[in-house]
Parts: structure tokens; C-alpha cells; sequence
């Protein structure tokens, strides 16, 4: 059985079962049905096949939150990781409870900020960059006042709720993969034009939106806890956490270098979380459904090299027979902790679900909720 095997040796454009797999699958497709409409199965873009086969909608986390919000159902069963089911809980009503498959199932990035960091570096960073805090502002979500100089927090969505609410609380914004740019527009101009921006936690998605912005990377210091900036504070005017994704760390320009002595007329589309090298030498980048996008406008007969998570690429590669597309590093590994939601958790859920248990439950606290729903919806109104 694939399960079994070592990740990196998982052959992802395999689509037979084992006889193991084929039970499981045909167990959760039954107990889904006598569970009808009250439940929802979402799947992130990044989570295996024997998982997405029984996804309702498959999407990015933001996408996902809002087929929640949206649904009648009571229960949404969230097959993704474990901050992207927070924020479908602070998305959706009271009496819909969001489920996850197992709660063992984290991203690293996330957890490369925490609260208790962000809220012991915060004052250390605003005296050093003679900034003010926007929660001693009247109305924190309004432009700067002329000659005014804050630090204006925003926060990617792979981050905790916990991390959200502190930046709501604090004047700031959330944003996706897709809205970065025009996010941290919106963060600047409440940020004064002596001020600046406190990107968390991924470090290469703020420096690739600042360089869109036309921002020098000398004016981007990372901050890492317990040593502070990497350069001087004195000009930044995005101050990067020090956070990264484990998965798209490990695009490289050499791997772009040799994909195109193979395909000399191929295509490279790659996620902002890569390395700015590996971003700067792709022919573009963007969010997963930008990826998608993508792929579907090339020609047939194209071939495509994509820096993103396994599991989407083989996905795409099965959906697209008439284009050749590969992962950008062959050697790749799936993220470890999408891969931690196994068919097999599923259907424990769904069948304790059915025997009248609430199992996984995420619930956000709602002194939480309060700030990381402010940091939302300032997202939403920037990019409605
Ligand atoms: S791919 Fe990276 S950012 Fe996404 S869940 Fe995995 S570790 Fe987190």
C-alpha cells in the first residue's frame, strides 16, 4: 500500500488501489451518504487523491472557507491543515462546527510564529524602527494622518487564529497568496509614508510582493526572534518574520536551469512562497489557483514545470494527458503534514460522526475569534 512507503518514493501518477484502499474508499462514499447534506468534505489543493475523490470542493484554504460559509451544512469536515480549518471556524455561522480528519495535522510555517513571539519582539520592533502602534489609534483600519509613522501588522493565512487576532487587534489585515499585493497597498497607506509593514510569517512571500511593489530588498529586513533584525530598521518598510514553507523552499534555480536544457521551449510556474531566485527565474508565479490557471491556458503539447506541492502537480498532470508537467525538484517530498490526512481518518471521523460524536472539533475561542474575524474582514473589503 503507497501509505506504507517512504514519501519520497510514493509513485503519485499511480491511480490503482490496493484492495485495503478500494474498502476505505468505498466506506467513506457509504457512511457519506447516509449522512447526506449535513456535511461537507472539503479538500485543500495539496491533499492526495483518496482524499480529494470525496472532496466536495477542492481549493485554496481562503476558497474553502468560503464554500463553508456558504453551505447549509452543519458539519464541514476540513481536509487540510490545521490553520486553515480555524479560519473556516471563524468564517462560518454558530452552528456550524468544523471537523478535521486528525488535529495532528499543522503546517510549520504557522508555527514559525507564535503569539507569545510576536507579542515579546512587537514593542522591540517599534521602538526600533520609531514606529507606533495602530491600536492606540481611534479608528486603527483608517490612512495614516499626514506625517504619522506606524508599524502596520498583516499576516499570510498560514498562520494560527491566534496570530490573526493579534494583528486585527492591532490595526492590520490577513492576506492570501492571490491578494498580497493589493493587501499590502492598503497596509502602507495605513501605515504613513515613514512607516511600515510587519509581514508573518513566510519571509519570501512578503519579499516577493515588496519587490512587485518596487521595493528594494535593503528596505526589507528579517526578523528572526531572539536575534532581531538582520539589517537596519532605519529605512525597512516591510519588516519580513523570519518564517518559510518547507516544501517551496526547496525550488532552486539549478532545477529551473535543467528543466529548460530539457525543454528548451517549456514553461516554469512556481508559488510566491519559493526563494526570490527561484521566483525571479520562473516565467511566472502565483497562488495555486493561479497555478491552475496557468497550466489549463498552456497550449497541448506544452510542457510545464510547476514549484509547488506533489500531490497538486501529479493531480494536474492526471487532468492534463495532452501536456507534459513536472514537479520542479524531482526529489520532492508532499508537504508531511497535508500528507498526515489519510483516507482512513476520514472515515473514523464520518463514522463517529454518524455515531453521534462531535470528533476533531476545531473551535476558535471566542475572545480569538473577535480580532482574527477584523483581520479578515479588512481583507475581504480590500479585495471585494
Ligand atoms: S505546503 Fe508549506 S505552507 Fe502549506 S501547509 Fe505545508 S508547510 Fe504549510
Amino acid at each position: 500500500m503507497a501509505t506504507n512507503l517512504p514519501m519520497c518514493v510514493v509513485d503519485y501518477m499511480d491511480t490503482t488501489k490496493s484492495v485495503e484502499e478500494q474498502e476505505i474508499a468505498d466506506a467513506i462514499r457509504a457512511v457519506r451518504k447516509r449522512l447526506g447534506n449535513r456535511v461537507l468534505i472539503l479538500g485543500h489543493h495539496y491533499q492526495r487523491d483518496g482524499i480529494v475523490e470525496h472532496a466536495d470542493y477542492v481549493g485554496d484554504s481562503f476558497m474553502l472557507s468560503r464554500k463553508a460559509a456558504d453551505s447549509d451544512a452543519t458539519v464541514i469536515v476540513f481536509c487540510g491543515v490545521h490553520f486553515m480549518a480555524e479560519s473556516a471556524d471563524i468564517l462560518t455561522r454558530e452552528d456550524q462546527a468544523v471537523l478535521m480528519p486528525t488535529l495532528r495535522a499543522g503546517c510549520s510555517m504557522a508555527d514559525m510564529a507564535t503569539l507569545a513571539e510576536v507579542e515579546r519582539d512587537w514593542p522591540t520592533m517599534l521602538a526600533e524602527g520609531g514606529w507606533k502602534d495602530p491600536a492606540t489609534r481611534t479608528d486603527p483600519g483608517a490612512p495614516a494622518e499626514e506625517g504619522a509613522a506606524y508599524l502596520v501588522p498583516v499576516t499570510y493565512m498560514n498562520s494560527s487564529a491566534a496570530l490573526k487576532d493579534f494583528v486585527g487587534r492591532h490595526g492590520g489585515v490577513v492576506c492570501t497568496s492571490s491578494n498580497a499585493k493589493g493587501v499590502l497597498e492598503w497596509a502602507f497607506e495605513r501605515a504613513g509614508l515613514n512607516g511600515a509593514v510587519l509581514f508573518f510569517p513566510d519571509q519570501h512571500l512578503g519579499r516577493n510582493t515588496g519587490l512587485k511593489l518596487g521595493l528594494e530588498e535593503a528596505v526589507m529586513p528579517v526578523w528572526t526572534p531572539d536575534e532581531g533584525a538582520n539589517s537596519s530598521m532605519d529605512e525597512a518598510r516591510i519588516v519580513l518574520w523570519h518564517g518559510y514553507c518547507s516544501v517551496h523552499e526547496r525550488f532552486t534555480v539549478p532545477q529551473i536551469d535543467a528543466f529548460r536544457e530539457r525543454y528548451p521551449t517549456g514553461v516554469v510556474v512556481v508559488h510566491p512562497e519559493c526563494p526570490r531566485a527561484t521566483v525571479e527565474a520562473a516565467d511566472d508565479d502565483g497562488s495555486t489557483e493561479h497555478i491552475k490557471r496557468f497550466i489549463e491556458a498552456q497550449p497541448a503539447g506544452s510542457a510545464i514545470a510547476v514549484g509547488t506541492e506533489i500531490n497538486m502537480v501529479a493531480r494536474m498532470a492526471k487532468e492534463h494527458p495532452d501536456k507534459h508537467i513536472e514537479c520542479l525538484d524531482a526529489e520532492v517530498c508532499p508537504c508531511s503534514t497535508m500528507y498526515m490526512i489519510h483516507p482512513a481518518f476520514l472515515l473514523d471521523v464520518l463514522e463517529r460522526l454518524e455515531a453521534g460524536e462531535m470528533p476533531n472539533q476545531v473551535a476558535v475561542p471566542a475572545d480569538v475569534q473577535q480580532g482574527a474575524l477584523v483581520a479578515l474582514e479588512r481583507m475581504l473589503s480590500i479585495t471585494a
